[in-house]
C-alpha cells in the first residue's frame, strides 16, 4: 500500500460509514476495512472527519481582483494566469480537489499547467469558451461596440444553427471538456435581464448534438423558467443558477436526470458587498429578486429529487473575510444556511453528486475511485462551517497537503 487513512470518522461521499481505515495504492482507493495493514505512508486520522475532496463545480478562474466583470476584458491574459494560479494553491490548500471551470479563455492552459505539474491546484475540468448569442449574457457589457465585444469578450458568439455548430467545433477543438452555453440573460451582464430565454431550442439541440457526438455535455446558464425550460428539452445535462425555476420545470429535470447548480455564493456576495467590491452598476439593480428566489428553487428541488451540486460561481478575488477565492466551502455552507439541505445533503452535493455530474471518477471514498481524500479537525455533519478546518490533503493518491503547507 501507498497510503493508509487509519482511525478516522469517515464521510464516503453518500453517508458517515464511522471509523475505517482507507488504503491507496496507483492513485486509486484499493481497500476500505477495520484491518490495520502496512503503508509506505499513514495517516492518523483519530478524532478527525475523513471524507472525499471538496468540488467546486462552477468556478471561473479568472484571475480578475474585485467585482467588476467587464475587467477581463481589458487585463492581458497572462498577467491573470499569475493571479489564477495563485487561486489554484489556495482552493487546493483547503481541501478542494477538482474544480469544473463554466468558462473562461485562460482555463485551458491552468488546466495543463496543472496536470502537467507546473503548478499546484486542484484537478481542472474546462469548459474553455463558453457559447453565447449576439445580445447574450456572454457579452458583459452591451455598450462596447459589437466588434469589441466579439474580439474581447470571454465567449465564443454564434447565431443561427449553422453558427451553433461551428461554434461548438470550435471550442471543442480549443480543448474544452464540455461546452457552456448562456440559455437566458444573466444578472452581470448589462442589458439582458435573467427572465429572457436566449438561443433557440433549436440552436440548442445543435449544439448538444455536437458535445454528444464526442461524449460529452452541455452546461446551461439558465435563471428563467421558459429559456431553462428550453435548454432542458433540447438535452442539456447540467442547469447553472436555475434561480426562478417552476416545479414543472424541476419535475422534467428530475426524468431527465439534469442535475442544479444554485450557485448561492455569488448571489450572496453581489447581495451583501457588491457595491463595496466594484460589481458593475447593472449587476447590483438585478440581484434581490433571484437571490430570494433561488431559496424556494433548491427546496423544492430537493423535495423532487433533482439532484443539486456545488458551485460557488466566484469569478474574481474580492479580499473580504466572509467570501473569497479559497473559502469555496461557503457554498456547502449556504446550502444548509439558506436552502435548508442537511449536512449530510450538502456534503452528498460537493462530492459525489459534483462528481457524479461533472464526470470524473472521484467524489466517493469507495474501492476503485480516484485517491482524493481530505482530514478535516472537526465533524462538518455537525456543523456544516468545519469545512474550514482541512487539515489534509490527497489528490490522485499523493499526500500534497499538510497544515496548511505544500509537501
Ligand atoms: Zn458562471
Amino acid at each position: 500500500m501507498d497510503l493508509g487513512i487509519k482511525n478516522g470518522n469517515v464521510f464516503n461521499g453518500k453517508g458517515v460509514v464511522g471509523k475505517v481505515n482507507i488504503y491507496v495504492k496507483d492513485g486509486k482507493i484499493v481497500e476500505i476495512s477495520k484491518e490495520n495493514k502496512q503503508a509506505k505512508i499513514e495517516i492518523d486520522a483519530k478524532d478527525m472527519f475523513v471524507m472525499p475532496g471538496l468540488i467546486d463545480a462552477h468556478i471561473h478562474l479568472t484571475g480578475i481582483k474585485g467585482g467588476s466583470l467587464l475587467k477581463t476584458m481589458f487585463e492581458k491574459p497572462e498577467y491573470r494566469v499569475l493571479r489564477a494560479s495563485k487561486w489554484l494553491e489556495k482552493l487546493l490548500l483547503a481541501g478542494f480537489t477538482t474544480v469544473r471551470d463554466c468558462g473562461e479563455t485562460i482555463s485551458l492552459a491552468l488546466k495543463r499547467g496543472v496536470s502537467e505539474g507546473i503548478i499546484n491546484g486542484p484537478r481542472i475540468i474546462a469548459a474553455g469558451k463558453p457559447i453565447s448569442q449576439t445580445f447574450g449574457h456572454g457579452e458583459l457589457s452591451h455598450d462596447v461596440p459589437l466588434e469589441f465585444s466579439m474580439a474581447l469578450s470571454f465567449s465564443e458568439f454564434c447565431d443561427g444553427v449553422e453558427s451553433c455548430i461551428r461554434a461548438s467545433r470550435k471550442v471543442l477543438r480549443d480543448g474544452a471538456d464540455f461546452i457552456k452555453i448562456f440559455a437566458t440573460g444573466g444578472v452581470l451582464s448589462q442589458r439582458d435581464r435573467p427572465e429572457h430565454p436566449q438561443l433557440s431550442y433549436e440552436e440548442i439541440s445543435a449544439i448538444v448534438n455536437e458535445a454528444e457526438k464526442i461524449n460529452t455535455y452541455v452546461a446551461a446558464h439558465a435563471h428563467g423558467d421558459k429559456g431553462a425550460r428550453i435548454a432542458v428539452e433540447a438535452g442539456i445535462k447540467t442547469l447553472e443558477h436555475g434561480t426562478l425555476l417552476r416545479d414543472e420545470t424541476l419535475k422534467l429535470m428530475r426524468e431527465r436526470n439534469v442535475t442544479l447548480t444554485p450557485t448561492l455564493t455569488i448571489q450572496e456576495l453581489i447581495y451583501k458587498y457588491g457595491k463595496q467590491i466594484g460589481v458593475d452598476e447593472w449587476g447590483l439593480q438585478k440581484i434581490n429578486e433571484v437571490r430570494e428566489s433561488v431559496v424556494n428553487v433548491v427546496k423544492k428541488a430537493e423535495e423532487y429529487g433533482v439532484m443539486i451540486i456545488t458551485g460557488t460561481d466566484l469569478g474574481f478575488e474580492t479580499g473580504l473575510e466572509e467570501i473569497d477565492i479559497g473559502k469555496n466551502w461557503m457554498e456547502s455552507v449556504l446550502l444548509v444556511e439558506r436552502g435548508g439541505l442537511s449536512t449530510i445533503s450538502s456534503l452528498r452535493a460537493s462530492t459525489y453528486n459534483s462528481a457524479f455530474a461533472i464526470g470524473i471518477n472521484a467524489g466517493a471514498i469507495e474501492v476503485g475511485k480516484d485517491a482524493d481524500i481530505i482530514v478535516i479537525d472537526g465533524d462538518p455533519t455537525e456543523n456544516i462551517r468545519d469545512l474550514s478546518k482541512v487539515r489534509r490533503v490527497v489528490k490522485n493518491g499523493k499526500l500534497t497537503v499538510e497544515d496548511g503547507k505544500f509537501l
